[in-house]
């Protein structure tokens, strides 16, 4: 017998790879109205995201950087603008091994670029001691500053 669920799995599985290249073709030729939305829907749900992701509230949110001075966590240089997408605009950095929406999750509010960095490293100090020893080892600026 036709069972139609089944039809819709299997024609998801079928379909994966053939949707995923139309998606990412459709990104690439509509880059700026992709982005566009993106950011335009961060705006107009900025608090239920915030929620979701870390369980705080806009206003906790502020009062964080507030709290901070208006200055990023990790750099202490003042943040830039605000929403989303470029480098200086503050972020809720969080600590990815709590599950999502909890608020001991948050850590700090970052710069974008700094929360970027920080995750780029998996939170992990030896990854960063990584780079540091090979920036020490290559980098004519580290070696003359060290
Ligand atoms: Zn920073």
């Amino acid at each position: 017998m036709f069972n139609k669920k089944e039809y819709g799995i299997q024609y998801y599985q079928d379909n994966k790879e053939k949707r995923k290249e139309y998606n990412r073709q459709y990104k690439k030729a509509n880059k700026e109205m992709v982005q566009e939305y993106g950011i335009q829907y961060y705006q107009d749900n900025k608090e239920k995201i915030l929620f979701r992701k870390y369980g705080i509230t806009l206003e906790e949110r502020d009062r964080m950087i507030l709290e901070q001075d208006n200055k990023c966590a990790r750099c202490h240089l003042p943040f830039e603008g605000n929403g989303r997408g470029k480098p200086l605009t503050p972020v809720v950095d969080h600590d990815h091994s709590y599950s999502e929406g909890d608020p001991n999750s948050v850590r700090a509010i970052l710069h974008n670029k700094c929360n970027l960095m920080v995750g780029w490293h998996n939170d992990s100090i030896e990854e960063l001691k990584l780079s540091i020893d090979y920036l020490k080892k290559t980098s004519k600026l580290a070696l003359t500053n060290d």
